[in-house]
């Protein structure tokens, strides 16, 4: 038997919140169960978007986790939230489909106004407007956001959009998007990170005439797109805090994306190894389960190690973020060895099953492509190496 999730989160937490994290856990399981292998299997099959499992998780709450109650959201911690993605991946789901909902609002909640949070967040905290998408990634530009050229003129009261993004997920089944564009040309910027605004992107009007999506078919299920702005009117009131801090305010929100995707990979990792030791009790090859071969126990006891420690640096990271303390490094760590973990978990899975591992019915190879996009994404590994390598190490910037 693994140990509890209640046996890890003793390490953190207090008694009320144990309970509390508890029943998160147990109620979203049990959410989970109405939702099996086949219905991801057959959506892999169908590159289909898991509408009913989104509309479970809206009404239960969950992905208004993160928006405070007064605006009608659940007003749970991020530590919370975590354990929510993390369940869901545990079970066997894939929350990819939805986590955006869950902290793409965090940069409004933050920086938007007083009436900018009014008017929005009850309506993304009941889901009636879904705020699945984020565009930043550009196909020129890619990991240097700084370079990314799509624009964002003023005109009068409007701010007239062009230009394209990649890899915006989500964009056709969310009503609102958070782009990031330029609103300065980078030479007339004073500082480096300068130039760059915020804006919600209210989607549903100008589908099909300002905004062209194509569909990117990718090596797992995940509903991603390409983008195209022509001529797109964006009232002034959508732009987010002030004109040109945007980078900043998009900075500031990638802690809780980090963290939250961490947790689904701890989730990951936990669902491989639970998998794994299974098989390698019941599976008798050579007159003996074949978990009682050292060769094929040590890689399980590996996996099994190197998630706990990922999981300890999720919770570092979430407990400085809940405790209003800077969480960059941890953030980042965490995503890194949660990433690793989860995607060493997978191999060791997949070994573990033999040929068994490789058909479809066993999940193992659907949940083996969805773990790995996290090497890559939001962050890709070797960017959160230098951003080690230079913000923690202080070795010199190396780009
Ligand atoms: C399925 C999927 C969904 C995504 N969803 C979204 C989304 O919703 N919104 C969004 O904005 N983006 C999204 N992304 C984009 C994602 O964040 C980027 O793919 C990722 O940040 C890497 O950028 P890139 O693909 O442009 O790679 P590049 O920046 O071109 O990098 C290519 C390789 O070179 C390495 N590299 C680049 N520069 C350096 C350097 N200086 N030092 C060392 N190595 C370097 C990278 O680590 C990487 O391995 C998604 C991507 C995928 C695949």
């Amino acid at each position: 038997m693994m140990r509890s999730n209640r046996d890890w989160d003793r390490t953190m937490a207090t008694a009320d919140s144990l309970d509390n994290l508890a029943q998160i856990r147990a109620s979203v399981r049990a959410l989970c169960t109405r939702f099996p292998g086949e219905y991801w299997r057959k959506l892999d099959r169908e590159r289909d978007y898991p509408t009913e499992f989104v509309a479970a998780l809206t009404d239960a709450g969950y992905l208004a986790a993160l928006i405070p109650e007064q605006f009608g959201g659940s007003g749970l911690t991020l530590i919370e939230a975590a354990a929510i993605m993390e369940e869901i991946h545990a079970s066997g789901g894939n929350g990819a489909a939805c986590h955006a909902q869950m902290y793409t609002m965090g940069t409004l909640l933050r920086h938007g106004s007083d009436a900018q949070k009014a008017h929005w967040l009850p309506a993304i905290a009941s889901g009636e407007l879904r705020l699945q998408a984020f565009g930043v990634t550009e196909p020129t530009s890619g990991s240097d956001t700084l370079s990314l050229r799509t624009s964002a003129v003023r005109d009068g009261d409007h701010f007239i959009v062009n230009g394209q993004k990649v890899w915006t997920s989500r964009a056709e089944h969310s009503d609102l998007m958070l782009l990031l564009a330029r609103t300065t040309p980078r030479e007339q910027t004073k500082s480096r990170t300068g130039g760059l605004s915020v804006f919600l992107v209210d989607m549903r009007l100008a589908q099909g005439t300002n905004i062209r999506i194509n569909t990117i078919r990718t090596m797992m299920n995940h509903a991603t797109t390409e983008i195209f702005f022509d001529d797109l009117r964006v009232p002034e009131e959508n732009l987010i805090g002030q004109e040109g801090e945007g980078f900043r305010y998009i900075l500031s929100g990638m802690n809780v994306e980090r963290i939250l995707i961490a947790a689904e990979c701890i989730g990951d990792a936990k669902w491989f190894i639970a998998k794994a030791t299974a098989y390698a009790k019941e599976r008798n090859v050579f007159g003996r389960p074949i978990g009682q071969n050292q060769g094929v126990q040590f890689p399980i006891s590996r996996a099994y190690a190197q998630m706990r420690a990922a999981e300890l640096m999720v919770r570092e990271a979430a407990n400085r973020f809940q405790a209003g303390h800077d969480c960059g490094a941890e953030a980042n760590m965490a995503k890194l060895l949660a990433a690793d973990a989860s995607w060493a978990a997978a191999e060791m899975c997949v070994q573990t099953h033999g040929g068994f591992g490789f058909a479809e019915e066993f999940d193992i190879e659907r949940k083996f492509r969805e773990t790995r996009l996290y090497q890559t994404a939001p962050i890709s590994t070797n960017l959160i190496l230098s951003y080690v390598a230079e913000h923690v190490l202080g070795l010199p910037r190396s780009y």
